[in-house]
């Protein structure tokens, strides 16, 4: 069976999904190993492409415009078809799965999805761990909904506590307080310890790595430190734009002592830190200083069905296709088998190496971060 091609414009950054053919439905077995015999435990499903947010090193305006050619309504996978096939992915071993986007509360009624997602732990008897990461902006409305609908956690992403920065980073007129009421409800709902992401751009919220730790660690929320990537192909990144993760731990550990928590949990990116007084803890994902490819076992899955093996891919494995096509499950089991198993990505591993990378590249909304 040959699952039709997704035509996938430029300007999204990507060259066309390749086809997946269905292998024979033998090949199905659980427990995935890449060529790098890394497993496939976690699952990032990016249910819209769409952000009420322009963050400058995500969705910059000029190209995230008005003639930006997001996925048509009719294109999104349904919340049918995201449940088919994370049902497929968790009985292939998949334990987490993070829901993302775009900005993911934008996608109508996703309480309804997260419920259907809950279900399967007790369908499939098997722990999963469901996620959410998202801009805060309608955290406040729906995070107990969220939570009485079977979601474990979710992650804040917010960059500066103060407006006129996080304006800067979001370009948006978005107020702070509102993220932090959205945190405050989220941990009321019992969606924590709510883990709250601060990318950091050297030259524009820097200043603020100091004020979030403390305003974070008061509350005993986790914030955790992304260094600044180049994903897609709009952000116009620069190595100098990047803080590096060892410079901030010298600023919060001159004014706040830490020291690193040891952690063998498999495919953890973050690196763990807590306050030497026992008042709470950080992380720092060092995507740019210190690669982590070798402990990655994510695949990501596009707002229109394509399965993407890292986040620098510049072409995915068009799922949706097969599935619109008639595959059964045991042949949408193998074709997922079949294409980890080919898996060999370590982009960030390669980066300093020139001839690694990819010359276009797909936008991070669209896969989910
Ligand atoms: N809209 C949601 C949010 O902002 O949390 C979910 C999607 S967003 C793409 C997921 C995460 O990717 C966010 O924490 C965001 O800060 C991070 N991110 C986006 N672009 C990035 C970049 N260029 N470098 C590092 N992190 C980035
Ligand atoms: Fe939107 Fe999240 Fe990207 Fe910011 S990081 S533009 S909130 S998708
Ligand atoms: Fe994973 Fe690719 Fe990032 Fe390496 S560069 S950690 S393989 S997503």
């Amino acid at each position: 069976m040959t699952a039709r091609i997704i035509p996938i414009t430029d300007s999204r950054g990507a060259r066309p999904s390749r086809t997946v053919q269905a292998p024979a439905a033998a090949d199905a077995g659980a427990g995935l190993l890449d060529r790098l015999q890394r497993p496939l435990l976690d699952l990032r499903i990016s249910v819209t492409d769409r952000c009420n947010f322009r963050c400058v090193y995500c969705m910059p305006r000029e190209t995230f415009d008005q003639d930006y050619p997001y996925v048509p309504h009719a294109e999104l996978l349904s919340f049918e078809e995201i449940t088919r096939l994370a049902r497929i992915f968790v009985r292939r071993g998949t334990r987490k799965i993070r829901l993302t986007g775009g900005e993911p509360l934008l996608r109508r009624d996703l309480e309804s999805l997260v419920h259907m997602l809950a279900g399967l732990r007790a369908e499939l008897g098997a722990p999963l761990d469901l996620a959410l990461t998202t801009n805060g902006s309608l955290l406040k409305r729906k995070a107990g909904a969220l939570a009485e609908a079977g979601l474990n956690r979710v992650t804040v992403s917010l960059d500066a506590l103060d407006d006129t920065i996080f304006r800067s980073m979001s370009d948006v007129d978005f107020p702070v307080a509102q993220v932090l009421e959205g945190i405050e409800a989220a941990r009321a709902a019992g969606l924590g310890p709510v883990k709250v992401n601060m990318v950091v751009k050297r030259g524009l919220n820097d200043g603020q790595v100091l004020p979030m730790a403390r305003y974070l660690r008061e509350r005993g929320h986790v914030l955790r430190f992304i260094e600044y990537m180049d994903v897609g192909n709009s952000n116009g990144w620069r190595l100098d734009d990047v803080l590096t993760s060892d410079r901030i731990l010298e600023q919060i550990d001159a004014e706040m002592p830490l020291e690193p928590v040891a952690t063998d949990e498999a495919g953890t990116v973050a690196q763990r830190w807590r306050y030497r007084d026992g008042s709470g803890e950080i992380g720092t994902i060092s995507s740019i200083s210190r690669a982590f490819c070798g402990d990655c076992t994510r695949a990501r899955l596009s707002t229109e069905g394509s399965l993407y093996l890292c986040l620098f891919g510049d072409q995915g494995h068009d799922l949706r296709g097969l599935l619109r096509a008639g595959a059964t499950d045991p042949q949408m089991a193998a074709a997922i088998g079949q294409i980890w198993s080919e898996r060999a990505d370590r982009y960030s591993e390669l980066r300093s190496a020139a001839t690694a990378m990819p010359a276009r590249r797909i936008e991070m909304s669209y896969i989910g971060g």
